[in-house]
């Protein structure tokens, strides 16, 4: 790629300003250098973009197809000149013209259409396809709301709207020429054909229209542009009410509009829980629908061959169960537009997709009444039927052993179809997201599908792009890297390994160090700026930031701080290491317990950060509204990562990856990802504590743990329960019974008080280890020189090879 100078830059930028605005740079605001700069870019991807598809389609490679209904992406255009090599100078090109990159990136609205992990994962890996130089693209729904946006007042959470596209999105191209439509609702009619075969008519349909917006997905530095298409949902016909004067008819006709609008108006904010709604379930296939219409139009269109030859060329890997209705969709296309009879028709949709699992956690299983899949899709509910009663049939002739676990393996079973195992049974790869995730799925919660089908399951441990993560995030750190090992690590992360050699070398551990602390000195400003609090960069930054959720334990974090807190206050000269306690966490709306998590971790805040008797050796920061851009800031600041889900529970973590990458040390369980950085790095550097899996697994099937002895006898446990029930802690009278009752009545289901000793055990060893500095710093290069194995680069090759057999282009 022609790499444009910063000289050439400013031309371009001041030129556009004059041209889109009439106005000169001096009197330009940071918006408009924003979208001038946006505009710039733009002209270096669009034609890079527009060969690309010009060049898979004269190709005719295997394309792979990922849908999901969340994609986390964020800002794009700091990682779109990044990725088109234009960073540095379009840097130097904002500094010269009088203003401030950081200002420029800001004022770009983050594309928050997704909840956390899942949709940020898919982000990493649209940008590792086409850094890669693989055939891949998404699929997704423009939300016109993404994510709420967070704020916290008096200690609660409060939501509001995240209208993103209040401002034009300049990543965005209509293509209102590709609008499909989708079809809800009506009656279906059989016919026999003449031939026999049977012919299936749809009558009454509501029909919606599904028109895309592509954003490119810019490679890095390879010329590659693939493409992320996001529909939006739109009125299919004109009526004609409005030109007729019926005025009830144009009222009814708006209402109307206004509902279809609704298909892709929000992002559903639940995280890991299954929100059972039927706009979700409208959503979902309005998603599938449209993508795949397109997806076989496209095939055909492009390599001129018969249908039935699809999975040679198209392979689609749905993120989670939420796309799994794309299974039936298929079925349906190919047997009725396209003819084809069932057991070829089948033959090719199994042989098309593949899907990934994200979890294990039973609540976020889902599963959607009959008959509001029936009302709402009937040719697609015949279908699923259809699928279910020869899978029913087979189990039943060919594993006679399973025959009584059928409820428990049936798609449609007590009036409710199971989509995880409806995209498990429809599918010819299924996979987990970490080895122990994977391993739990096939010896326990997928057990008799894994008896029925050993060859689909498989592992691919997530992974996160180095390039927004690393290169991006925490410039000073990737520079500092190139300067020991050579720049070739960053198209082969791998490479990191080599940091290695040098993770003894005392003087290049006191240049991390300086990379660290200004990154600290960074974000205290930062948290300065929104809490105004004051923070010392010198105290160890200890971070966790994810969304809210029982299972990650935020609780077992924020007991830690009350207990250092009490300690201090009984003894105010104890000899401890200044710790700075920030978290960052968004709860779903409907999720009581997890607000009231986030109303004590700021209740804390309020009392630890003003109490001068402790002599600022303690400050607790909850930073609001948790996104992709506030990780960006955070993460390279970050000394300890805490990673302390009930083992067992977190299905691979990202958020891990993302710290280990940037020099923080993982004090976490044996669970997820945090297991495959343990044996990387060893025991020595990091901070493991409490029960396994196993030990979790073994409680929950045959009982033995009773929260309440530890209360009676860890004096420490039950002086905090204690102030938490009596509103002894907190400022306002401000009482948190309701979970002093969920661990002591309800028996503490995620282990908090069992794990609450061991967790301050290794709390200790951290406070010592970060006195001896250079011992700390060499942890922290060892840690970055092996999270290379953690790109998401590395993962999708394996994705590539082992499910979607695409080659790079
Ligand atoms: C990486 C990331 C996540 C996932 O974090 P975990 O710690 O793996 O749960 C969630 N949200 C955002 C904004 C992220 O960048």
């Amino acid at each position: 790629m022609q790499q444009l100078t910063s000289e050439r830059l400013k031309e371009k930028i001041v030129n556009r300003l004059i041209i889109e605005n009439g106005i000169d740079v001096n009197d330009a605001t940071n918006k408009q250098i924003f979208y001038a700069l946006s505009s710039v870019v733009n002209e270096e991807i669009l034609p890079n973009w527009f060969n690309t598809n010009k060049h898979y389609e004269k190709t005719g490679y295997k394309q792979v197809y990922y849908l999901s209904m969340e994609f986390l992406i964020g800002r794009l255009l700091e990682s779109n000149l990044l990725n088109c090599g234009m960073l540095a100078s379009a840097k130097e090109a904002i500094n010269e013209l009088g203003f401030s990159p950081e200002e420029i990136f800001a004022e770009e609205h983050d594309a928050g259409l997704g909840n956390g992990g899942l949709g940020r994962l898919a982000a990493c890996f649209l940008d590792s396809l086409a850094s890669l130089r693989y055939p891949g693209h998404g699929y997704g729904i423009r939300y016109r709301y993404g994510l709420f946006e967070q704020r916290i007042i008096h200690g609660n959470q409060v939501e509001l709207p995240d209208y993103w596209l209040k401002e034009p999105y300049p990543w965005e191209i209509r293509k209102e020429e590709e609008a499909v439509v989708i079809q809800y609702h009506g009656k279906v009619h059989m016919f026999k054909r003449n031939d026999g075969t049977l012919e299936f008519k749809y009558e009454n349909t509501d029909k919606v229209m599904a028109v895309p917006y592509d954003v490119p997905v810019v490679g890095y530095n390879n010329e590659v542009v693939n493409t992320l298409r996001l529909w939006s949902a739109e009125p299919a016909f004109q009526d004609d009410a409005r030109s007729q004067g019926d005025q009830s008819a144009f009222y009814h006709d708006l209402d109307h509009h206004h509902s279809i609008e609704q298909i892709s108006g929000f992002l559903y904010p639940d995280d890991s829980s299954y929100e059972g709604k039927e706009l979700r379930l409208k959503q979902q296939y309005f998603l599938v629908s449209s993508s795949i219409q397109n997806i076989i139009k496209q095939f055909k269109k492009t390599n001129k061959m018969p249908v039935s030859r699809l999975p040679e060329k198209v392979v689609i890997q749905i993120n989670d169960t939420h796309p799994s209705l794309a299974i039936p969709e298929m079925m349906r296309i190919l047997m009725d537009e396209e003819r084809m009879s069932w057991d070829s028709a089948w033959e090719v949709t199994t042989r098309t997709f593949a899907y990934t699992n994200h979890t294990t956690l039973s609540e976020a299983l889902e599963t959607w009444p009959k008959d509001m899949i029936q009302n709402l899709m009937p040719r697609i509910y015949m279908i699923i039927d259809e699928i279910n009663e020869r899978f029913c049939k087979k189990i039943w002739f060919d594993y006679e052993e399973l025959r009584d676990k059928i409820p428990e393996l049936a798609i449609i079973a007590y009036d409710r179809i199971h989509m995880a195992r409806l995209a498990i049974v429809g599918s010819f790869s299924v996979n987990g997201v970490a080895r122990i995730h994977t391993e739990i799925l096939k010896k326990k919660e997928m057990k008799d599908f894994y008896t029925l089908y050993p060859k689909k399951f498989n592992n691919k441990t997530n992974g996160i792009t180095h390039r927004r993560w690393l290169l991006q995030a925490n410039p000073h750190l990737a520079g500092l890297i190139t300067d020991v090992i050579g720049p070739q690590w960053i198209n082969r992360p791998k490479q990191l390994i080599r940091l290695l050699k040098h993770s003894n070398d005392k003087a290049l551990l006191e240049k991390f160090d300086e990379v660290k602390r200004n990154n600290k000195i960074a974000l205290a400003n930062y948290i300065h700026h929104q809490t105004g609090i004051l923070v010392d960069e010198k105290s160890i930054f200890d971070v966790q930031i994810k969304r809210l959720h029982e299972y990650k334990r935020q609780l077992l974090n924020i007991f830690h701080v009350i207990y250092l807190y009490n300690e201090l206050k009984d003894n105010p000269n104890q000899d401890l290491t200044p710790r700075t306690f920030i978290f960052a966490a968004k709860a779903a709306p409907s999720y009581y317990l997890a607000k009231e998590v986030i109303k004590l971790i700021n209740t804390v805040a309020s009392i630890v950060n003003y109490d001068k008797e402790i002599q600022g050796k303690l400050k607790v920061i909850f930073l609001e509204n948790y996104n992709v851009s506030l990780a960006e800031k955070i993460i390279p600041a970050s000394d300890i990562s805490e990673q302390i889900s009930t083992a067992s529970k977190e299905a691979s973590g990202t958020g891990n990856m993302k710290m280990m990458m940037n020099g923080a040390l993982t004090l976490g369980t044996m669970d997820g990802a945090n297991i495959e950085i343990h044996d990387l790095v060893g025991p020595e550097n990091i901070f493991i504590f409490g029960l396994t899996a196993d030990e979790v697994l073994d409680y929950y099937q045959n009982g033995g743990y009773n929260a309440r002895d530890i209360y009676n006898k860890d004096d420490r446990v039950k002086r905090i329960l204690d102030q938490l029930n009596q509103g002894e802690f907190g400022i306002h009278d401000i009482e948190f019974k309701d979970i002093y009752y969920n661990i002591l009545f309800h028996n503490d289901s995620y282990f908090v008080l069992k794990d609450f000793e061991p967790y301050l055990e290794t709390h200790e060893l951290v406070d010592r280890a970060y006195r001896d500095r250079l011992h700390w710093l060499n942890m922290s290069v060892i840690n970055i020189a092996h999270s290379g194995k953690f790109s998401s680069d590395q993962t999708i090759k394996e994705y590539a090879t082992d499910i979607w057999k695409i080659n790079q282009v």
